[in-house]
């Protein structure tokens, strides 16, 4: 007797896995990889290509994994402009023994990245990018970007973000852990962002809003400060 066929499809993976990586506006440089990247022109209102986000990683709070932006750079009216984590990092500096700092302020401590929005440039026969991504740079890289913008100024020449003349800009990440280095080389080739992304006017992010940063209160920073740290350690660094 044949066997009766299911309903249903043969999974597959790798369409899997390409279904659930797309989606995201956030572009990795992974490591020994090469980028070739086209600055849009940015979407922050005071004409800074990058914008500079603040975050403390690996807190829980309600018992799920979460950042927080640091209310000392994010904060608002409503949070207030004192961050409580911060404070801790500062109380913890004071009590903890050096090598216990260390690892909590690796953990913990306000870590900054320069954003900017990009769209990749991918060799002629791959597949072109049919959406803009926000890319988050360390302090190094971003200025060496911005060091090739103030060239281009100072040269006359088009700036990397001109949506029509800007460059490609290729950054390389290579090493690993704190040897990690990227190197950042201006292409001199000119590529216009209609011919890249004919829709990118209309992909167009704004890079502040895509990062959806966590900006929350006071009161909120202090519970998952408590969950993370576990209640003995919170309240040696007495924040309240
Ligand atoms: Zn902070």
């Amino acid at each position: 007797m044949p066997v009766k066929s299911r309903p249903g499809f043969q999974t597959n993976v790798d369409r899997t896995s390409k279904g659930v990586a797309r989606g995201t506006v956030y572009l990795d440089i992974k490591p020994d990889q090469t980028l070739n990247l086209r600055f849009t022109p940015t979407s922050n209102e005071d004409g800074d290509v990058f914008f500079e986000s603040a975050q403390h990683f690996k807190f829980r709070h309600e018992n799920e994994k979460r950042a927080f932006a640091c209310l000392r750079v994010h904060g608002n009216e409503e949070t207030g402009t004192e961050c409580p984590i911060c404070e801790a990092l500062e109380a913890a500096e004071q009590t903890m023994s050096k090598k216990d700092f260390k690892k909590f302020a690796d953990l913990h401590k306000q870590s900054l990245r320069w954003h900017a929005q990009v769209i990749p440039v991918y060799p002629e026969d791959a597949p072109k990018a049919d959406q803009t991504f926000i890319i988050g740079l360390s302090q190094t890289t971003a200025q060496k970007v911005s060091k090739i913008l103030k060239n281009e100024r100072d040269m006359r020449q088009p700036l990397l973000t001109d949506p029509d003349e800007g460059q490609i800009i290729q950054i390389s990440r290579t090493g690993s852990g704190f040897n990690t280095e990227y190197d950042v080389l201006p292409l001199g080739v000119r590529v216009g962002l209609d011919a890249l992304l004919p829709t990118w006017e209309s992909k167009f992010l704004n890079t502040e809003k895509a990062l959806k940063l966590r900006v929350e209160d006071r009161a909120t920073l202090l519970e998952a400060m408590e969950e993370t740290f576990g209640a003995a350690l919170f309240q040696e660094l007495g924040i309240a």
